[in-house]
């Protein structure tokens, strides 16, 4: 290839006004290192023009963090050469060195992913999860700048120490046979388990409870949810042979051998995955394909050689401190037959070439988890995903083009039963964390002789029985599906799934109802130790505990019913698992009402005033 001349304009973009040094590195596979050094002066940008000779593009190193400068643009050459490659190419500091990621990810190889492998040891530990999260950091963007190791940036570390815990608790001595199981000599964790029988339900369950405990219910997302959605997906693989763009035994379209394959890659490494199911929501009156940009909503731009190209947005992925995530298709598609470019289903990593996820303003602050217990531990982060021209490998798509196949993928798989059986078994443990907390209170200030008191804790204990009768009924109802996978049943989890958002709201009410001003009036930790504390231990203890032991609990109570995890919480319940409106209508549809409606009209035929049937 001739060598092509060009310039390069380097813009540096400072988010305060100030002296900026940067220095660069400029790098191109078989070329000379070229330096150069500047002194930014008092503006929001820079340009440096000089022209090397390359026959590629080049990757830029910024060697030495710049103060206060978060993005990097490099422009399009100059002279001709590779005209756009760095039309967007926005960079970001990655552990103190700051590289340009476009150019690099426009060559086609550059841009692969590389291929899938199960070579994995299964189950990991925490610190094997916190070495892969360092190495290969997901692309998080948080109030204007890339996390560039989600291990320790303040957004994340703490999130991400309770996801390690999360991975170690599956290694303790006395849970390891709990949370784990053996296939073809290796451990992989229990929500990997394809079920065959109601024991093995059993067993999936009790795992989830136990891991759903150690978050107090409140960790919607931990790597479980995913695990139930990749693993019924995997055994149902057959599915997605039905699609009309599949191929069966084509090395790269053979879409159910994709699934499998995929399943066995996320099982075998022991992936922490999210995904991303709604567009954005730019104008739900209309379809993606009317809004005024084709991929405002996530597209299919072309089919390469290697993939398919996507690009657009996606409204939504919790807990996006993540190995890979995975686009299922939206349960909503209502596009046309022909416009069949957003029905699609793939999983790629989460520092995939070309995207990028904005995350929300953080709720853990930093405080001491005495002070936010569930804050300063379990903020999982909610991202919105933007997919710019992002190449999707074949052996990685699932799912093409079918509408209908699209719409149908998770009740077709019955993968949203076994993420509704996971739920189920959450939304138990939280319950019970709600029952513990205001029972907690009580006993604190000693109002439980009130009746009205009494019955605020009967509606917990209600909520939560019911909530576990139909965890056990959906077990004890389940069948063996299509696929030979032991499926938990249908109607309980559908109840579950409504009755739950339907009712948490009133959980955290009961809770400020409850503990009126002692869920306000708590001092800090600091306080405690502050010059106020002898007088804070006197007046703030509890009818049966020390103010610190006191505080603690009501500080508990605090963010799960008031503050903004508490807020957020909220909104998570009443949609996480879609909108409620269209959930219940989905029960309508599905729900056999017959035996019932024919029972009435016997009734209403019955002769004469007999009262048997
Ligand atoms: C905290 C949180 C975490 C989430 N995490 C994830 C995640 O990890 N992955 C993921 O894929 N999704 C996630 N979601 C998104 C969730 O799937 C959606 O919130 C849910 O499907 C509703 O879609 P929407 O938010 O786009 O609401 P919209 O569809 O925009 O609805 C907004 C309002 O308009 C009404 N409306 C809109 N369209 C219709 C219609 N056709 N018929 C009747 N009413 C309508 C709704 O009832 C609602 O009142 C999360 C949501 C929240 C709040």
């Amino acid at each position: 290839m001739a060598a092509i001349k060009f310039n390069h304009q380097f813009f540096l973009e400072a988010d305060k006004i100030g002296k900026v040094k940067a220095e660069w590195l400029l790098l191109a596979k078989g070329h000379a290192k070229l330096t150069r050094s500047q002194t930014v002066p008092q503006q929001h940008f820079f340009r440096r023009h000089f022209s090397p000779q390359f026959t590629r593009p080049p990757v830029l190193f910024v060697t030495r963090k710049p103060l206060y400068v978060h993005s990097l643009k490099l422009l399009p050459p100059c002279g001709g050469g590779w005209e756009g490659v760095y039309g967007n190419a926005v960079s970001a500091f990655q552990g103190g060195i700051m590289t340009t990621s476009t150019p690099e990810a426009s060559t086609p190889e550059a841009r692969a992913i590389p291929p899938m492998h199960n070579e994995g040891q299964g189950a990991i530990t925490g610190e094997q999860f916190l070495s892969r999260l360092r190495q290969n950091p997901p692309t998080l963007y948080v109030d204007g700048a890339r996390i560039a190791d989600p291990t320790t940036h303040p957004a994340t570390a703490n999130m991400c120490k309770s996801l390690a815990g999360l991975y170690d608790l599956q290694h303790q001595p006395e849970l390891r046979e709990l949370l784990t199981y053996e296939e073809g000599g290796k451990r992989y964790a229990r929500s990997f388990m394809v079920p065959k029988t109601k024991e093995d339900l059993k067993k999936i369950g009790e795992a989830h409870r136990i891991r759903a405990n150690y978050g107090l219910g409140f960790l919607g997302r931990a790597p479980d949810y995913m695990n139930t959605n990749v693993m019924a997906a995997g055994a149902g693989a057959e599915y997605f042979n039905g699609c009309s763009a599949s191929i069966a035994g084509d090395p790269k379209r053979d879409f159910a051998a994709n699934m499998r394959k995929y399943y066995e890659f996320v099982r075998d490494n022991d992936l922490c995955l999210t995904h991303a199911l709604t567009n954005p929501q730019v104008n739900r009156s209309k379809m993606a394909s009317e809004l005024p940009d084709p991929y405002i909503a996530l597209g299919v731009v072309e089919e390469t050689e290697e993939g398919i190209i996507v690009r657009g947005a996606r409204m939504m992925a919790t807990l996006p401190i993540a190995d890979e995530i995975l686009i299922f298709p939206s349960t909503v598609l209502k596009e046309n037959a022909d416009k069949s470019r957003y029905a699609m289903g793939f999983g790629i990593p989460c520092n995939a070439p070309g995207l990028s996820f904005q995350c929300r303003e953080p709720i853990d602050v930093g405080r001491d988890p005495e002070d936010h217990p569930l804050s300063s531990r379990f903020d999982e982060q909610d991202a919105f995903v933007i997919f710019d021209d992002v190449l999707v490998p074949w052996e990685r798509v699932f799912l093409l083009y079918d509408v209908e196949l699209a719409n149908k993928a998770y009740a077709g798989t019955d993968a949203v039963l076994h993420m509704a059986y996971q739920v189920v078994n959450l939304k138990i443990a939280k319950t019970e964390a709600f029952l513990g907390t205001a029972q907690s209170i009580v006993n604190a200030i000693g109002s439980g002789g009130f009746q009205h008191v009494q019955a605020k804790i009967a509606e917990i204990i209600i909520m939560l029985e019911i909530m576990k009768a139909l965890e056990v009924a959906a077990r004890e109802q389940a069948e063996v599906n299509n696929y030979g996978v032991m499926t938990p049943a249908r109607a309980p989890l559908d109840a579950a799934r409504n009755y739950y958002p339907a009712n948490h709201a009133r959980l955290p009410e009961l809770l400020q109802l409850l503990g009126a001003s002692g869920i306000i009036m708590m001092p800090s930790k600091a306080d405690r130790e502050g010059p106020l504390g002898p007088q804070i231990a006197k007046f703030l203890q509890a009818g049966n505990a020390s103010a610190e032991d006191r505080l603690k609990l009501f500080r508990l109570a605090w963010d799960m019913s008031m503050s903004s995890f508490a807020g957020r919480q909220e909104l998570y319940e009443r949609y996480f698992f879609g909108d409620p409106v269209r959930m219940h209508s989905a029960l309508y549809e599905v729900y056999d009402s017959s035996e019932s409606v024919q029972r009435i009209q016997d009734f209403l035929n019955r002769k004469g005033g007999a009262a048997h049937a």
